[in-house]
């Protein structure tokens, strides 16, 4: 435990009009630190009554308000701003993502990077969103524009807390929506001080609330709430429903990104110890609970010899620490997620599915903490959950194919469609066999690229659907006016 990663005082409130908030129930919630399995902080349990204060401000904010009022330009340099700022503070805010998520040190001043770049790149696209003209009758003149939707809902989850808040309010703003966000309940310090520090770099009151809290007090008042205009949402498919089901309700659009059962179709020509390495190490990047993990490795049947050397090589070596240990992985967010994956394990092993290595944990994690050694199973029988079902964990499932045909069924083979990586030096198949996979985002000989914030991405399938990162976001954020004018 660390002195120095305590959690802001000021955490315990909900964030509104740019400052804290006692909670309208004053209740509490605890905070457990992942690695250590104890409680260190406390946050708010924000309810409807907070969520409604919230969206009011909001709404001010964006019509009539500072916020509403700002050229994009302005809201340009204010985005800038915050990214000079959580890069000014990222050692800090990179201490508190470890502390509150588990994730090893390395890890999390890495989302910090790409937090201060999301903001970075939406603080400069934020006036470079062009209309068009369009022609029509004569005697018309015709142009659309981008302009916000308003006011904001954002319903986002524990795996990367930061990350997420500046992936999805960053084009918000950029595009300026006043914001209401719902981080998740398990790790939402840095969410609540990233709110802080927008306050702290000019940004006017109302263009940001952040209301901690359960997901089905906060979480569903937000999301039902009949004066928002848009809910962007990330988690689970499941709550994924239930959102998609309130935007109905309201009339009103969403985005959603669910989950994953990502592939790598692995051929034999490709340059396999760089594929198993990379395949491995995203694989276990935070601990595994990344929606767009690389958790099937599909391999070409004459290869699949060489590739479980090569990866079970690997994944023997991985070792889960803490924070401080900076080992390759951290715990599992929660008692939990550890159980459901254990769950996994012990299902497998009744299915007698081959266990190829398993990682360790070092020596010396608190008792309490939340760690899973990881493991790689193959080869896993088709049907198998491993082969089809998120997992949300440290666990990578490999099977063989017979050709490229094989190969796509296989890659399509589940309800999911958000990444793919196909791996090869054939470079025709490989862009064939890409173009053949229903997903997202498909990698060649590559995969994640550290966050690819100019990359749009998203789901197809039950991944869900609308895009964020790079300019589609800003698009799937914003609504179109067309103005017509009749000039004679
Ligand atoms: P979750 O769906 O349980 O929670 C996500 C958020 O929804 C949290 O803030 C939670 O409080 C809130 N929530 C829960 N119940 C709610 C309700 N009834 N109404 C409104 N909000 C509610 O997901 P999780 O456990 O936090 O995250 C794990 C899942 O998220 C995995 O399935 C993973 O694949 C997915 N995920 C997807 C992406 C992506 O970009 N596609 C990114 C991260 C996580």
């Amino acid at each position: 435990m660390n002195a120095h990663t305590k959690a802001p005082e000021a955490a315990k409130g909900v964030f509104i009009d740019n400052r804290w908030h006692k909670p309208a129930n004053g209740r509490t919630l605890p905070v457990v630190a992942p690695a250590e399995g104890v409680v260190f902080a406390e946050i708010a349990a924000g309810g409807a009554e907070d969520v409604d204060r919230a969206v009011k401000a909001a709404r001010k904010a964006a019509e009539g308000g500072a916020w509403g009022r700002m050229s994009a330009t302005e809201r340009g340099r204010l985005l800038t701003k915050l990214a000079l700022a959580i890069e000014a503070n990222a050692e800090d805010l990179a201490r508190l993502e470890a502390r509150d998520t588990g994730k090893p040190m390395k890890q999390a001043r890495a989302d910090m990077v790409a937090t201060a770049r999301y903001f970075e790149f939406y603080g400069g696209a934020a006036d470079k969103v062009h209309g068009e003209t369009i022609p029509f009758l004569p005697g018309y003149f015709v142009t659309t524009e981008r302009v916000p939707f308003g006011v904001t809902a954002h319903v986002i989850p524990w795996n990367y807390p930061a990350q997420m808040f500046g992936r999805t309010v960053g084009p918000a703003l950029a595009m300026g929506n006043a914001c209401v966000v719902k981080p998740a309940e398990d790790a939402c310090l840095t969410p609540l001080r990233l709110a802080e520090l927008m306050a702290e770099v000019g940004f006017p009151e109302g263009a940001i609330a952040v209301v901690p809290g359960l997901g089905e007090e906060a979480g569903a008042a937000l999301s039902g709430h009949p004066d928002i205009d848009f809910i962007s949402f990330t988690g689970s498919p499941e709550v994924g429903t239930l959102i998609q089901t309130a935007a109905a309700r309201n009339h009103i659009g969403c985005t959603l990104e669910l989950g994953g059962k990502s592939p790598h179709v692995v051929f034999g020509d490709a340059d396999l110890d760089t594929a198993a390495s990379v395949i491995a190490n995203t694989m276990v990047q935070n601990a595994g609970q990344t929606c767009s993990a690389g958790s099937r490795v599909l391999v070409e049947k004459a290869a699949y010899e060489r590739v479980v050397t090569a990866l079970a090589d690997r994944f023997g070596k991985l070792v889960a620490g803490t924070p401080e240990m900076d080992r390759d992985l951290g715990p599992v967010i929660n008692a939990t997620q550890k159980k459901r994956i254990e769950g996994f394990f012990a299902r497998a092993e009744e299915g007698s599915v081959p266990v190829l290595a398993s990682g360790t944990i070092a020596a010396g994690v608190p008792d309490g903490g939340f760690f899973v050694a990881p493991r790689i199973y193959g080869p896993v029988p088709r049907g198998n959950e491993l082969a089809n079902k998120e997992v949300f964990g440290p666990v990578l499932s490999v099977l063989p194919f017979e050709d490229e045909a094989d190969a796509v069924r296989l890659a399509n083979g589940t309800d999911y469609g958000l990444m793919a990586a196909v791996w090869s030096h054939d470079g025709n198949r490989a862009v064939r066999v890409s173009r053949g996979i229903k997903a997202g985002q498909v990698y060649i000989n590559a995969f994640g690229a550290g966050g690819g914030i100019e990359l749009p991405f998203g789901g197809m399938k039950k991944s869900g659907h609308g895009r964020e990162k790079g300019f589609a976001a800003l698009h799937d954020i914003s609504t179109i006016r067309t103005t017509i004018i009749k000039h004679g």
